[in-house]
């Protein structure tokens, strides 16, 4: 039902002790009644009784009188039993017994009111009557009979007619717990609708606004109750709009986290990691879900730790740099702030800086390369100009000498910084580079054309083998270049009567321009860094031949400018193949 499904708390609370008070009130009226009413008998009976009182005394005091069938007569008109009895316990008259009976009647002496009557002039009892089987309600006094003799004159009411009215009593309070009963329950159900019912609705609304689940909860009729609901409603709005700016703040800061390529990981005051982000993952190699572990049991690294630890405990922002051994070696920058003065944790954020440190060290090692590659010659024209300052300017064989070496030096310096400038400036042009078509047969005859000389005076022959090729999109000038250090090699590490050959050809999709030389070869495990700046086999040679050590890393340079590449065949003392290839025109 209904009713029983709402909460026991809010059902007419008040009415049903009511109801029940009027009851048990019922039931107890109900059980004294019988007592009440046999009171009342009583009390009516006596007064019947003393009315009735003088008139037996005249009808006694007449000899003439029947008594019985007076007694008869009385009894038929007053509805109620008339006994007249002798002090002696013979019962003379009683109307609700023949006349002709009645002297078969038990001596009444022992019953209980006519010995109370005797005693006190007046008693009363109620008992099943001995006689007729009827239960009576007694009453009897004494009355002075003829020649003072003292009788007792009894009346009796059957009880019939109490039980009679006590039923009606009954039936009536039945029914008035009943319509009452009814009226509560019809109330129940009106308030229910009315009151009960929106206000179970309104306590609903406000426990799922209390859970964080937002909805709306049904104006009711009532004034106040819609006040309340509208109230609720409106909070529950605000609720909406700040729950969802939340999860909108939420949601940005997930995505920002999510996109960013520094790894970030955000702790608590006892360091358990709360929040980390993707990048964090990938840098440390996490698999799993950290969240809620500590952080050093998550990265176990002493630098880590440390900045984890300094940064809690000092409630500073910290900044490390950590070198992870495995999978592969990385350089990790680690950088710390406190969150609300350290109240919160801190969040750590740490950025791959492996690519960074690698070009930095670069840098150092090229400028220091370079310092290197400029102070020898320099040494070397200080000292012949000092030497010649110092007399040898005097000696003119001696002075044309130095003379001539000061020049190779400044040659040497010229080259060398010719060599830096091209390479700086391919560094900074792979897109600017000039694309136009590039016949490569050209190039490489322009370039053999050039270096014939200098080949010719090392005794080394240079062939040169053409096949029919498509032109390459590239810049001229660069390519000769590139020619050029590959030819110029092949003749600096040749030997006498040492042959070098030049092919221009295609290799599948690709144009290939390729150098052999019959030189000293390459060792082997020179091969993967010939390419590097200042890189020489054999340093001593190599300055005697009066190379930079750059030219290789500006074949690579403009090869890979070109989208092409080079590569080495070696072996030592058999000659080296120089080969590279590059995308052809369209
Ligand atoms: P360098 O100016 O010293 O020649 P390169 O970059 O051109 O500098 O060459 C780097 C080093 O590679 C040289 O010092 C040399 O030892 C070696 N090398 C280059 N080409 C050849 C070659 N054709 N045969 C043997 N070694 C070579």
């Amino acid at each position: 039902m209904r009713l029983l499904s709402l909460p026991p708390k809010l059902r007419l609370a008040p009415f049903w002790p009511a109801l029940a008070a009027v009851a048990t009130a019922t039931v107890l009226l109900w059980s004294l009644l019988p007592s009440l009413l046999q009171r009342t008998a009583a009390v009516q009976l006596f007064d019947m009784l003393d009315l009735l009182a003088p008139i037996a005394r005249d009808r006694l005091a007449d000899p003439k009188t029947n008594l019985e069938s007076w007694a008869e007569q009385l009894g038929a008109d007053s509805g109620v039993r008339i006994t007249l009895i002798r002090r002696d316990g013979v019962v003379l008259a009683d109307s609700s017994v023949e006349p002709e009976h009645v002297r078969d009647m038990q001596n009444h002496r022992n019953r209980p009111e006519v010995r109370a009557a005797f005693a006190s002039g007046r008693g009363t009892n109620v008992r099943k009557s001995a006689t007729t089987g009827n239960t009576y309600v007694y009453v009897a006094r004494t009355l002075s009979g003829p020649g003072g003799d003292v009788m007792i004159l009894r009346l009796a009411e059957p009880l019939e007619q109490l039980d009679a009215l006590k039923t009606r009593l009954a039936a009536a309070m039945g029914l008035a717990i009943l319509a009452a009963g009814i009226a509560i329950l019809f109330t129940s159900l009106w308030l229910d609708r009315r009151l009960f019912e929106p206000v179970s609705r309104l306590i609903g609304g406000a426990q799922d606004l209390a859970r964080g689940r937002v909805s709306r909860v049904a104006v009711p009729d009532e004034e106040e109750l819609a006040a309340l609901a509208l109230a609720l409603n409106r909070l529950a709005a605000t609720s909406e709009q700040q729950l969802d700016a939340i999860s909108r703040e939420r949601d940005n800061l997930q995505e920002i986290l999510a996109s960013m390529s520094e790894g970030v990981l955000v702790v608590d005051r006892d360091g358990r990691a709360q929040m980390i982000n993707p990048a964090f993952y990938q840098l440390f190699d996490l698999v799993g879900d950290f969240t809620g572990r500590p952080a050093l049991e998550i990265i176990r690294h002493p630098g880590f730790a440390r900045l984890i630890e300094d940064t809690l405990r000092k409630r500073q922002t910290q900044s490390s740099q950590i070198v992870l051994p495995s999978p592969e070696r990385r350089t990790l920058l680690l950088t710390s702030a406190v969150l609300s003065g350290g109240e919160r944790g801190a969040v750590v954020a740490a950025r791959d800086t492996t690519e960074l440190t690698r070009v930095a060290d670069m840098r150092r090692d090229f400028v220091a390369n370079v310092s290197h590659e400029l102070k020898t010659p320099l040494a070397a024209i200080r000292g012949y100009a000092e030497t010649l300052r110092d007399g040898a300017l005097d000696e003119p064989p001696t002075a044309r000498r130095f003379t001539e070496r000061i020049l190779s030096q400044c040659r040497r310096l010229q080259e060398l910084l010719d060599d830096l400038l091209i390479l700086s400036r391919l560094e900074g042009m792979d897109a600017a580079l000039d694309r136009e078509p590039v016949d490569l047969d050209a190039v490489a005859r322009r370039a053999v054309e050039l270096l014939t000389p200098a080949a010719r005076e090392k005794r080394v022959e240079i062939e040169l083998q053409e096949e029919e090729v498509p032109a390459v999109q590239g810049d001229a000038g660069n390519l000769e270049r590139l020619l050029l250090n590959l030819l110029d090699n092949a003749i600096k590490y040749n030997r006498p009567d040492g042959r070098i050959t030049v092919r221009v050809g295609r290799d599948g999709g690709e144009a290939l321009l390729e150098v052999s030389d019959t030189g000293i070869g390459i060792p082997a495990e020179s091969i993967p860094r010939i390419f590097e700046r200042f890189y020489r086999v054999d340093k001593g040679r190599a300055r005697e031949e009066g190379g930079t050590g750059l030219g290789l890393a500006i074949v690579k340079h403009i090869a890979q400018a070109h989208g092409g590449q080079v590569d080495v065949e070696s072996r030592m003392g058999r000659g080296a193949t120089f080969r590279v290839r590059l995308p052809l025109a369209g």
